[in-house]
C-alpha cells in the first residue's frame, strides 16, 4: 500500500438515492459522532426516481412503506407519480443538510479492504472532470440500487432496423417525443407496461399493450381510504405509523395467501378482473398467468386504469410473440401484423449487484456469486461493508430503514468495544447456497447467477418478512456467532496521514 494522502471518513456511503439519503439520515441521527460522506455517480440526487422519466411513471407500491419510517408521506395519493416521489427525496436530502455532503459524479469502482490498516481504499472515476479519486473510509455502505443505469434490457428482436417509427426504451424515454395522435404498441407486461399503457393512451390514437405471456395485474385505490380517513384524527406522525402497518400487514396477507392458498389468490384477482373489464372480455388468453400469484411480482395499477383505457377502447392487449419487426410495425407468430409509428419497448431492466464495484479484502479480488450474504445486507468475508437492498414482496425502505438501523447499532457496539473490523463468517459447510432472489421473471433469471447467494438458514436466509427483520435487525443480538469482531491491530510502519472530514 502507498503512502499517499486520503481523505478520510469513518463511513462513506455510495449512492444518493432513497437508500443513500435514508442511510445519512440514520447517520446523523444514531451515530451523530461519525464523520461520513456520499459518493453519486450521477449529477443528482434521487436515483430511480430521478432517472425514470416516462409518462406516468410513478410508484406501485403504497408510499406508506416506500416513505421512511423517519418521514411522513404527507401527499393524498398513496400510489404516487415520479416526481412526488423525487420531491420527497430531495426535501428530506436538503432539510437535513444531506445534500452539502454529496460529492455528484463520483462512480465508484473499487473498493480495497486492508485488514492490517482497518479501514477502505475506495477508487471512483469523476465523469465531468475524467480524475481518478481515492478515499479512505472505516466502513463502507453501498445503497448503489440492484441495476444498470446505462441502459435497459431489449431483447435482440429480428428486424429491428427495419422499422421506420421510433423505438424507445423507458429508461431511456426522449424527452422530445411526441406521442400525440400516433399508434404506440408497449412491449412488455410488467409494472413498466401497465403504467405507460393507460397515460400514453390519454394522446395517442391507439395503444397496443403486446406482451408473450400474462402478469397478475391488481387494481388499488390511488388514494388510501382508511389512511385519509386516519389522517383527519390523528397527528401527522401517528397517522403515519398507523397507514404504514396497516400496508404492512395488507401485503404480508396477500403474499401469505398467494404462497399458501394460491387457488383462493386466483380467484379473488379474476374476480376484480371481471369486475373492472368490458363483459365477455378475454381473461384467460390475457390475464391469466402460467404462474402463481408473488412466483413473480404483482403489477398494481391504480384506480383501475389500465382496464379503464381497455374498457374505452384506447388500449387493447394483444398476447403473441415478436417473429419480426417490419418497415410498419410488428409481425407476429400468429401471422397477424401490428401496425405502429411508436414502439416501446417496456422489456426490463439489466440487474447489478451492489453498484458495480469490484472488492478485494486484503490483496484478495472477492467474486460475489461465490459470497453469501449475512442479513441480507453484508457478505461472508467481507468486513466492515454493508449493502442496501429492499425487499422483493414488499416496499423496498421497509427494509432499508432496518438496515441502516442495523448498522448504526453496529458501528456504536464497535465503538463501545473498541472493535475496528467486523466480519461476518465466510461460507459454513453446513449452510446450503441458494439463488438471492427467488423470482422466476426473467429479468431475475438473467442476472442472478452475478449476485451473492443467501443460505439455507438463519442469519444468511432472507425471509423477506418486516415483522421478522424489525426482531432480527432492531433488537437481535450483534455478537451472534456468525459475525466476528476484531480490535486494532498493531501499529504498521508505512501508515499514511488521514485526513479527516467533517461529517
Ligand atoms: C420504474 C421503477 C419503479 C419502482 N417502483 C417501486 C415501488 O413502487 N416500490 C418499491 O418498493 N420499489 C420500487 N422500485 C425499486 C426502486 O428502485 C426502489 O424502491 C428504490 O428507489 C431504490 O432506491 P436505492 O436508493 O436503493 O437505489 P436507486 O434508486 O437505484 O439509487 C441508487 C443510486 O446509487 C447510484 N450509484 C449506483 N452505483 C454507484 C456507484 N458505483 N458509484 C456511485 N454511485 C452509484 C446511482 O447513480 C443512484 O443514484 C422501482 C424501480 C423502478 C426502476
Amino acid at each position: 500500500m502507498s503512502c499517499e494522502q486520503l481523505e478520510h471518513v469513518d463511513v462513506l456511503i455510495v449512492g444518493a438515492g432513497l437508500s443513500g439519503i435514508g442511510a445519512a439520515h440514520h447517520l446523523r441521527s444514531d451515530c451523530p459522532g461519525k464523520t461520513w460522506a456520499i459518493l453519486e455517480g450521477r449529477g443528482s440526487i434521487g436515483g430511480t426516481w430521478d432517472l425514470f422519466r416516462y409518462p406516468g411513471i410513478r410508484s406501485d407500491s403504497d408510499m406508506f412503506t416506500l416513505g421512511y419510517s423517519f418521514r411522513p408521506w404527507t401527499e393524498s395519493r398513496s400510489i404516487a407519480d415520479g416526481s412526488s416521489i423525487l420531491r420527497y427525496i430531495r426535501q428530506t436530502a436538503s432539510e437535513e443538510g444531506i445534500d452539502k455532503q454529496i460529492r455528484f459524479n463520483h462512480r465508484v469502482v473499487r473498493a480495497e479492504w486492508s485488514t492490517a490498516r482497518a479501514r477502505w481504499t475506495v477508487t471512483a472515476q469523476r465523469s465531468d472532470t475524467l480524475e481518478t479519486v481515492r478515499m479512505s473510509c472505516g466502513f463502507l455502505f453501498v445503497c448503489g440500487g440492484y441495476y444498470r443505469y446505462d441502459e435497459g434490457y431489449t431483447p435482440d428482436f429480428p428486424g429491428m432496423e427495419r422499422f421506420a417509427g421510433r423505438i424507445v426504451h423507458p429508461q431511456q424515454w426522449p424527452e422530445d417525443l411526441d406521442y400525440a395522435g400516433k399508434r404506440v404498441v408497449v412491449i412488455g407486461s410488467g409494472a413498466t407496461a401497465v403504467t405507460l399503457v393507460p397515460t400514453l393512451a390519454q394522446r395517442a390514437a391507439h395503444v397496443t399493450m403486446l406482451q408473450r405471456s400474462p402478469s397478475y395485474i391488481v387494481s388499488l385505490p390511488a388514494e388510501d381510504p382508511i389512511a385519509n380517513a386516519v389522517r383527519r384524527v390523528l397527528p401527522a406522525r401517528a397517522a403515519y405509523a398507523v397507514a404504514r402497518w396497516k400496508s404492512v400487514l395488507v401485503t404480508m396477507l396477500s403474499f401469505q395467501l398467494s404462497r399458501r392458498r394460491p387457488g383462493a389468490m386466483k380467484a379473488l384477482v379474476r374476480r376484480g378482473l371481471e369486475r373492472r373489464l368490458p363483459s365477455g372480455y378475454d381473461i384467460d388468453t390475457h390475464f391469466k398467468p402460467r404462474y402463481d400469484p408473488w412466483d413473480q411480482r404483482l403489477c398494481l395499477v391504480p384506480d383501475g386504469d389500465l382496464f379503464a383505457a381497455i374498457g374505452a377502447g384506447s388500449a387493447s392487449v394483444v398476447t403473441d410473440r415478436i417473429e419480426t419487426f417490419t418497415e410498419t410495425g410488428l409481425k407476429l407468430e400468429s401471422g397477424a401484423e401490428l401496425e405502429a409509428d411508436v414502439i416501446v419497448t417496456a422489456t426490463g431492466l439489466n440487474l447489478l449487484a451492489l453498484g458495480g464495484l469490484q472488492f478485494a479484502v486484503d490483496g484478495r479480488e472477492i467474486e460475489l456469486p461465490e459470497t453469501m450474504s449475512y442479513k441480507g445486507m453484508m457478505l461472508g468475508g467481507v468486513p466492515n461493508m454493508a449493502f442496501a437492498l429492499g425487499y422483493t414482496n414488499a416496499s423496498w425502505t421497509l427494509k432499508c430503514d432496518l438496515t441502516c438501523e442495523y448498522v448504526c447499532r453496529l458501528l456504536n457496539h464497535m465503538d463501545e468495544h473498541g472493535y475496528v473490523q467486523c466480519t461476518p463468517h465466510n461460507r459454513d459447510p453446513s449452510v446450503a447456497a441458494l439463488p438471492a432472489i427467488d423470482f422466476s421473471s426473467g429479468y431475475v433469471l438473467r442476472a442472478i447467477d452475478q449476485f451473492p447467494k443467501q443460505g439455507s438458514r438463519a442469519p444468511w436466509r432472507l425471509y423477506q418478512n418486516y415483522p421478522r427483520d424489525i426482531l432480527g435487525l432492531r433488537y437481535g443480538a450483534l455478537e451472534d456467532g456468525a459475525m466476528e469482531f476484531a480490535r486494532a491491530a498493531p501499529a504498521v510502519a508505512d501508515e499514511p496521514e488521514l485526513l479527516a472530514v467533517s461529517g
